[in-house]
């Protein structure tokens, strides 16, 4: 599998939008890796994990083949992974395609959905769209995927998740926008051996563990997954969604957590496991 990161920021973007902290700043002068948008991944360039307001921009700067786009992993329904808006240009008048695009995600996103389509006076045949919602712990095959919805120590007004994605004997760990594992998790994935895992960094240099995680969480995270067996020789670990509040350009958190062997994630980074 190849996982590619097409946007790595949180909610407000690295530079922030509306931002003239000094990180910002800084980020939008050094432009490279410490310009980010908001977090999507896709997986063989076939299976989307999330649907953030940059997708149209990751459509034209990396090729993203969203026309045909027939499978989205949504993890939470936060504007950064779910924005709603563009999918009213599916209809008629706007778009001609006959691919049915499925997005599969909580219960809020099948809610929002349902509304969204009722507001905007369309409805899931109008669009080609569906819905499909995850149950956690239950793995769906979608396309050559086993894909397997993981309960995300997040917003708690909704089953926020992150997802174990298999296919032919591979298996990776998509996370963002969660804490450190609640212990369900830990014990469903215990003595599971990963090629990849990919984990919140939203906080930066400050600790959390309850709704995003920082370097300090980390660093026990990664003790931690090698307790569990989740730890191979091989095993890529990467740090991922990233915000200006944190503190970090791209190079500090290289010299952060490059000692404890995590690579951190830019957009355009493909990791093929
Ligand atoms: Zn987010
Ligand atoms: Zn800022
Ligand atoms: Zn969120």
């Amino acid at each position: 599998m190849e996982l590619t990161y097409l946007g790595t920021a949180a909610a407000e973007g690295f530079p922030g939008i509306f931002c003239e902290c000094e990180v910002c700043r800084k980020a939008a002068a050094n432009g490279g890796k410490d310009v980010r948008t908001r977090s999507q991944a896709i997986i063989d360039n076939q299976l989307l994990i999330d649907l953030p307001p940059d997708t149209y921009w990751h459509m034209m700067q990396r090729q993203l083949p969203l026309p045909g786009m027939e499978h989205v992993l949504i993890t939470h329904t936060h504007s950064d992974h779910l924005y709603l808006e563009e999918l009213y240009y599916r209809r008629k008048g706007f778009c001609v395609t006959n691919k049915r695009m499925t997005l599969y995600g909580n219960d809020a996103l099948a809610r929002k959905l349902d509304q969204f389509l009722v507001d905007t006076r369309s409805s899931y045949e109008d669009s080609l769209l569906a819905c499909c919602e995850l149950k956690v712990f239950e793995p769906v095959q979608i396309g050559p995927y086993t894909v397997t919805a993981l309960p995300a120590l997040h917003d708690r007004s909704e089953n926020c998740l992150i997802f174990l994605i298999e296919k032919a004997g591979k298996r990776l760990l998509y996370g963002n926008d969660t804490g450190v594992f609640p212990d369900s998790v830990w014990q469903h994935i215990k003595g599971l051996p990963f090629d990849l895992i990919s984990l919140d960094c939203t906080t930066g240099t400050q600790r959390d563990g309850n709704n995003h995680m920082g370097v300090p969480d980390l660093i026990d995270m990664k003790a931690r997954l090698v307790d569990n067996g989740n730890i191979k020789e091989h095993t890529a670990l990467i740090a991922t969604h990233f915000s200006h509040n944190g503190g970090l350009l791209h190079h500090e958190l290289e010299e952060l957590l490059h000692p404890h062997g995590y690579a951190i994630a830019y957009d355009g980074m493909s990791v093929r496991v």
